[in-house]
């Protein structure tokens, strides 16, 4: 499992973009700073230090070495970093009220660069638990993936991933007794996620699962609260983490996260 590292923020060059899918967007980095990344990485979150509206780069870069108005922190998942290649896989989630960091990657071209911080520890599943139950909206697809990507071939349960439109499915291979469902919500801010209604009405097999649920902070408020008094499943059996909320930017909502256990 990656340790959490505290090592001082490297400048990321964009090498190039892809359109995974029509709400998906992912943004290859490399450059020199980024030589030693951790290559155990897959499903520990970045923070990206994005510049302020109109700050100017001078100033941007002052702000990396801690001189005036701190940047623009925003979390994301790594996907992959290849060693070989010195390349480093983010996925954008893109949400209709963009911020600084949708904005960043809608725009970005071979060269821009940005800074980033972490990679922080890694959030997989314990691959020994009896059976899986993982689940998230398209926020948590990087680290949905990257869980998948390690569950051994003989692991039973369920994957429950709600994306915007039929098209932001992706093929993964899965385990044959895992069984993947799509969930579409065109609209992640109307509130109107039935993520959490369709995760308590599955069934509950025999043993102890590890439960595995990131998306908008209500469904995994409403469902960490089921997993605990409902289902009596013990914190170290979960990993539940809001990783948006509706309404609210990063930095609001990081801020009651922080006063809340999340
Ligand atoms: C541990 C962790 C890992 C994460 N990994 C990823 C990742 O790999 N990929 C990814 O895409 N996101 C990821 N996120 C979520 C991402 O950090 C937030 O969606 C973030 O708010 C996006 O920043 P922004 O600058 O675009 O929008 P902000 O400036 O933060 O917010 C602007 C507005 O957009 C809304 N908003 C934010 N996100 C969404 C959304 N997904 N859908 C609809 N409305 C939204 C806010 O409510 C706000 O009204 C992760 C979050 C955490 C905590």
């Amino acid at each position: 499992m990656a340790q959490s590292r505290r090592s001082p923020p490297r400048l990321a060059i964009v090498k190039n973009t892809e359109q995974l899918t029509p709400n998906m967007l992912r943004v290859t980095f490399s450059g020199d700073e980024l030589l030693g990344f951790p290559t155990d990485a897959a499903s520990a979150n970045i923070k990206f230090l994005l510049p302020h509206a109109n700050q100017d780069n001078e100033a941007y870069r002052a702000s990396l070495q801690g001189v005036g108005a701190k940047p623009v922190k925003r979390t994301y998942t790594v996907v992959d970093y290849r060693e070989n290649s010195n390349e480093l896989d983010i996925d954008f989630a893109l949400h209709a009220d963009s911020g600084p960091a949708t904005l960043f990657a809608l725009n970005a071209q071979p060269g821009d660069t940005v800074a980033i911080a972490g990679p922080s520890s890694a959030k997989l599943v314990d691959v020994t638990a009896d059976w899986f139950l993982i689940a998230g909206d398209m926020t948590a697809l990087p680290a949905i993936e990257a869980n998948l990507k390690q569950l051994p071939a003989d692991s039973a349960g369920y994957v429950v991933i709600e994306v915007q439109e039929p098209a932001d499915q992706r093929d993964f291979k899965l385990p044959e007794a895992i069984h993947i469902q799509w969930l579409i919500n065109p609209e992640p801010r109307s509130g109107k996620s039935n993520l959490a209604e369709v995760i308590k009405s599955l069934p509950w097999p025999e043993g102890t699962p590890y439960v595995w649920i990131a998306g908008e902070v209500s469904t995994v408020r409403t469902l960490r609260e089921y997993f605990a008094k409902t289902k009596q499943l013990a914190p170290q059996h979960r990993y539940t983490s809001g990783y948006w909320q509706i309404g609210q930017d990063e930095d609001a909502f990081q801020l009651v996260k922080r006063q809340i256990i999340d």
